[in-house]
């Protein structure tokens, strides 16, 4: 099967790794560098010099790229994706998507009979190099099917969520829990901490009571305790994945003054803390606000 994969980023790239080997993959990135130095260190690996490049010829395209609207104009003009896609292929999109946009790429697609999926993931870049992603999948049944063998590559739990468009809604509404928890577990350990109690302390009673998360049992001790601070994930992608949450529930007129609330914090928090910063540092806005340090 050919395979192309299109988007070498912090996830992006870890993924295509485990294409490598079991699949004829050819890789192509907007910094051309990155592909060229995959194609480089992948024996058997090609890359491509455009995305009509890399659609020509293949059976499966994937892409990871921010959002879904890098996605969606990816596809058009001489060089885009579907100058290359023959009709019967597949694309699979493992962008952290939009659902509204995943439906209008699907039907644009199914006009030229490709089949489309959204197959967004979490597990973050170490699941990723343990191809141990989960893979949230929006799309019909049998094209699930179709993709499995690929998404099995990098993924270990590959989850049907509905139609086109569930998978990103999923992936949305994790990400906002996961907002949640680390704004809620930085206020918490900044009135604590200022209280006088020691944060590793507190957080060593949160994790084994009702009120831990992934926040309060990995990200906060290897993370905000130590003031590492690795970037692996950034604050940008994940406002962007909560203004989608957000924005669904608006759709759908479902009241969600909570997670508006998060948006507009991840949005400020952005906002401050710029394009480069990790998710894990929007504590440091809390930080800032009550003039203390979780350490
Ligand atoms: P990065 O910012 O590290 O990489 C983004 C990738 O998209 C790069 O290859 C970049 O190319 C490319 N790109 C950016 N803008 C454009 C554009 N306009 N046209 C074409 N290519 C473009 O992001 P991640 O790899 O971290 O994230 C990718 C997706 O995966 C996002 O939707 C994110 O939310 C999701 N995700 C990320 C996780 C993580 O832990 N990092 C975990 C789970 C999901 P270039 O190299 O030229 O900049």
């Amino acid at each position: 099967m050919r395979v192309s994969f299109l988007g070498l980023g912090a996830i992006g790239l870890p993924m295509a790794r485990h294409l490598a080997a079991p699949f004829a993959l050819t890789v192509w990135n907007r910094t051309a560098a990155k592909a060229a130095a995959f194609a480089a260190t992948h024996v058997g690996t090609r890359h491509a010099a455009t995305p009509a490049d890399a659609a020509r010829g293949a059976d499966v395209v994937i892409t990871c790229l921010p959002s879904s609207h890098e996605v969606e104009a990816l596809l058009d003009g001489p060089d885009g994706v579907l100058a290359g896609l023959a009709a019967g292929a597949l694309l699979i999109d493992c962008t952290s998507g939009d659902p509204a946009t995943s439906r209008r790429i699907a039907a644009r697609l199914a006009e030229r009979d490709v089949a489309f999926l959204d197959a967004p993931v979490s597990g973050g870049v170490v699941g990723a190099e343990r191809g141990a992603l989960s893979v949230m999948v929006g799309g019909d049944a049998a094209t699930l099917e179709r993709a499995r063998p690929v998404l099995q590559a990098f993924g270990e739990r590959i989850v049907h969520c509905g139609a086109v468009g569930a998978g990103d809604a999923v992936k949305a509404i994790n990400n906002a829990l996961l907002a949640m928890h680390i704004w809620a577990t930085g206020e918490g350990l900044a009135m604590l901490t200022k209280a006088g109690v020691d944060p590793a302390v507190a957080l060593d009673v949160v994790n084994a009571s009702s009120g831990r998360s992934n926040a309060s049992m990995n990200l906060f001790p290897e993370r905000v305790l130590t003031r590492a601070f690795p970037r692996t994930f950034r604050l940008a992608l994940l406002d962007k994945d909560v203004g989608i949450a957000a924005e669904v529930a608006r759709e759908q007129r479902t009241p969600a003054p909570l997670l508006q609330l998060t948006a507009e914090l991840f949005r400020l928090a952005h906002h401050e803390l710029g394009e480069v910063a990790d998710h894990v540092e929007a504590v440091q806005l809390i930080e800032r606000w009550a003039g203390t340090t979780i350490a």
